[in-house]
């Protein structure tokens, strides 16, 4: 097992190994002495990985409750939100306790935002149970739900106290969910260090977890709320978001990105911002992923989405820049500079 330290305003461990998830209340009783523990999780994850965890809560002295809601992107809204907070008061949970957070992305975000609001903030920890949660959303300490406007409109930045991550879990993932961990894994070797795309393609669990983390981490401590560097990690985002949202979430958080990295990266070559076309070969790497990297929307469609993005500030967005494999740079264009970015990227 691996255990590194993230050192953000509230200081945390993120533990990584195979088969751990049985000994978490062992590892949560290093950071919180045993309370009651709310386990928050979806209706797949329920009957997959809930009892161990809440066994193991129970041998570590912790008193344990269950909030599940259905699985999916469409249970990411104020009303499952609202849901779960209720439940946490009905059952008394008060600020000495904790809730954990088991489960993917969706479960990470929600119960991160519950557990950020309720009482005006409690502990809380995070168990990912897919390859997305663990390389990307479980670290990092935002969490948030969708609007009907747009995603992650609402939300907050809440540190939790402890990552525990098993990737023996992923043995039950179907593989569209693999891939939406092989977009974000893909997105931090660009961005920061391209020799992860072998172990990516080798399937190297542990060591891709171990290095997206340890990326993650270094860009989070640097820049916690997200104003600079930070940014780096929407590389492929802006284009991604659109697609994902313009389908209803039919199209994966994955192919939105995996699409998305490459026509940002086209325009930005296209524009004269870099001299280094990443597109050709993030094509090449994705297509043999198994990504289908088409686009069924126009440019207008597409602007219109990016328009609503939050990142957008004072009428201009970044945009992250490929300047070689493994190496990315921020720059800002104006809105209006933005729909001649996305026609070149998308032609
Ligand atoms: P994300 O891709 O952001 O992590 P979700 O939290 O929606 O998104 O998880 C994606 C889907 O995978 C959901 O249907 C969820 O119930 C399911 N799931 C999560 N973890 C596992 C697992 N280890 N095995 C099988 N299915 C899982
Ligand atoms: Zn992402």
């Amino acid at each position: 097992m691996n255990r590194f330290s993230v050192t953000t305003s509230r200081p945390y461990d993120i533990l990584i190994g195979e088969g751990i998830i049985g000994d978490s209340g062992k590892f949560i009783r290093e950071c919180i002495k045993p309370c009651r523990a709310c386990i928050v999780t979806d209706s797949n994850v329920n009957h997959l990985y809930l009892e161990g965890v809440l066994q193991s809560l129970r041998d570590n002295g912790f008193q344990t409750s269950k909030i599940v809601f259905p699985e999916g992107e469409h249970s990411k809204n104020l009303p499952t939100y609202s849901n779960i907070l209720e439940s946490l008061a009905e059952e008394g949970l008060s600020r000495s306790d904790l809730i954990v957070a088991l489960g993917g992305g969706v479960v990470g975000d929600l119960s991160g935002f519950a557990a950020a609001t309720y009482l005006r903030g409690i502990k809380y920890i995070q168990i990912p149970t897919t390859f997305l949660a663990a390389v990307d959303s479980s670290v990092g300490g935002k969490t948030a739900v969708n609007l009907n406007y747009g995603k992650n409109l609402a939300g907050a930045f809440w540190q939790p106290s402890m990552v525990i991550c098993d990737y023996k879990t992923f043995d039950t993932l179907p593989q569209e969910e693999i891939l939406n961990g092989v977009a974000e894994a893909v997105k931090s070797a660009m961005i920061m260090e391209q020799g992860l795309i072998d172990h990516i393609q080798a399937q190297d669990y542990e060591y891709v977890i171990e290095r997206c983390v340890s990326i993650k981490k270094s860009i989070v401590e640097a820049d916690e709320r997200d104003t600079g560097m930070r940014q780096l990690l929407n590389f492929g985002h802006t284009v991604g978001h659109s697609l994902e949202k313009l389908s209803s979430y039919n199209i994966s958080h994955g192919a939105g990105v995996a699409t998305g990295m490459v026509v940002e990266s086209r325009a930005a070559y296209k524009m004269g911002l870099t001299e280094y076309d990443a597109s050709g070969y993030l094509t090449e790497i994705l297509e043999g992923f198994g990504f289908d990297l088409s686009i069924p929307y126009t440019l207008e469609q597409i602007y219109k989405y990016a328009l609503n993005d939050k990142k957008i500030k004072d009428d201009s967005i970044a945009m992250v820049i490929p300047e070689a494999l493994g190496k990315c740079r921020l720059h800002r264009i104006s809105l209006e500079d933005l729909q001649e970015f996305l026609r070149l990227g998308l032609e």
